[in-house]
């Protein structure tokens, strides 16, 4: 048995309470960094939380004291807190992974040296429309202009669709690190969640993403209509991605499938990821389950992260009033093997991810007819 290992969590948003929902069947105290009645720490009842934040590297060193093994649900964290920590406690994944993967140049530019495919791109370093107009020439338009740093729900990203949306695109993303991406025409976006154990890299089914206005909105588990080769290839690219970073836990590694068939690396994360929702229905053990057990070295049978059945993941996401995920949910309850999962954030906000309902169904097929009601809600409320 082990020793009633404690873990703390920097962050206590939806990804953290997902986490302590699998902490807590193990009976294992997750200690939570994050501001006071967090969505984690609404559904852990201790008094080993911390008050603060995860940038603060006061906060850090405070959660320090109280846990073992330190762990992320974002990565927009104070690293050097982390790598100061780091001597008393284990971090993971690591803070170097962490450091290097918050920023999405820096990301790019590691793994471009371990041959990762991925959309070519230029780094802005005086941010002025003269420099990005002659990025442009090089890139081609259109083109996705991204900020390095702090980036996430697609809050970050602005499409270039010509030279004339230039000053456009530097005012959205004013006093950001930025770098531009060509545009990636691509048929698909895949994904994989990739769990690092102390000696092992597993990986969950290849699954399909689709993103609204740069926000994830459904996962299909498996990917359809993907070829058995195009599958194999993404469960490749992933696990040679994330092989190249250090520490253990659950990674998302997010893909483009291009019109010719090749795939390219869209980004990573050194977490658990939106498109791995879909695994606490669909698998033995979710996402959430097999991170913990990676960071506190617990087996994970390689078998658990097999597709059980066919799932389908819908976000519901903050709509243009502030009870709009209150009416998705409710359209929900009516659906058969919907699981709904609600976050506790209070009020929606236009694009706030306040939930998530999984469907299930003995094939895609029949798991598609049945959320589609729900679909066609979700997508009358759009703010
Ligand atoms: P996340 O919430 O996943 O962290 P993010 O804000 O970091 O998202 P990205 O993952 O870089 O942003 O991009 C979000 C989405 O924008 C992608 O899933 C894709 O749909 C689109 N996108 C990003 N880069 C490109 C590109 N180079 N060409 C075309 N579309 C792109
Ligand atoms: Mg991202
Ligand atoms: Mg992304």
């Amino acid at each position: 048995m082990w020793n009633s290992p404690k873990v703390g969590i920097l962050g206590g948003g939806q990804l953290g309470r997902m986490l302590v929902e699998s902490a807590n069947r193990l009976n294992i105290q997750a200690n939570v960094l994050d501001v006071d009645n967090s969505p984690a720490k609404q559904i852990s009842s201790h008094d080993g939380h911390v008050t603060g934040s995860f940038k603060e590297p006061d906060a850090v060193r405070k959660l320090a004291e109280t846990c073992d093994v330190i762990t992320a649900e974002i990565e927009h964290v104070d690293t050097y807190a982390l790598e100061e920590v780091a001597s008393k406690v284990r971090v993971e994944p690591s803070w170097q992974a962490i450091r290097t993967i918050q920023n999405k140049f820096n990301q790019k530019e590691h793994l471009r040296k371990y041959g990762i495919p991925m959309a070519e791109h230029r780094e802005l370093v005086n941010n002025t429309p003269e420099e990005l107009a002659q990025i442009g020439e090089q890139l081609g338009y259109p083109m996705m202009l991204k900020s390095k740093t702090m980036a996430y729900d697609g809050r970050g990203n602005f499409r270039v669709n010509s030279k004339e949306d230039i000053p456009e695109a530097l005012e959205a993303l004013k006093d950001r690190p930025l770098y531009s991406e060509k545009w990636a025409y691509f048929k698909m976006e895949l994904a994989v969640m990739v769990i690092k154990t102390k000696d092992d890299v597993l990986s969950y089914p290849t699954v399909e993403t689709v993103q609204e206005d740069s926000i994830c909105k459904l996962v299909y588990a498996p990917a359809r209509n993907v070829s058995d080769a195009i599958n194999q290839q993404a469960q490749a690219l992933a696990r040679k991605a994330v092989s190249a970073f250090e520490g253990k836990g659950a990674f998302g590694v997010e893909m483009f499938l291009l019109e010719d068939n090749s795939l390219m690396l869209c980004e990573l994360a050194s977490r658990i990821h939106n498109s791995g929702h879909w695994t606490i229905e669909g698998c033995a053990l979710s996402q959430f389950d097999s991170h913990i057990r990676a960071i506190l070295d617990l087996p994970i049978p390689p078998k658990s992260l097999e597709l059980l059945q066919p799932s389908i993941m819908l976000n519901i996401i903050g709509g243009a009033t502030p009870d709009s995920h209150l009416k998705a949910t409710q359209a929900a309850l009516a659906i058969p093997n919907a699981s709904i999962h609600l976050y506790s954030k209070g009020a929606a906000k236009p694009g706030r991810k306040m939930g998530h309902v999984t469907v299930t169904g003995a094939t895609m097929h029949e798991a598609e007819t049945m959320i589609q009601p729900l679909v066609d809600v979700v997508d009358t409320m759009r703010a």
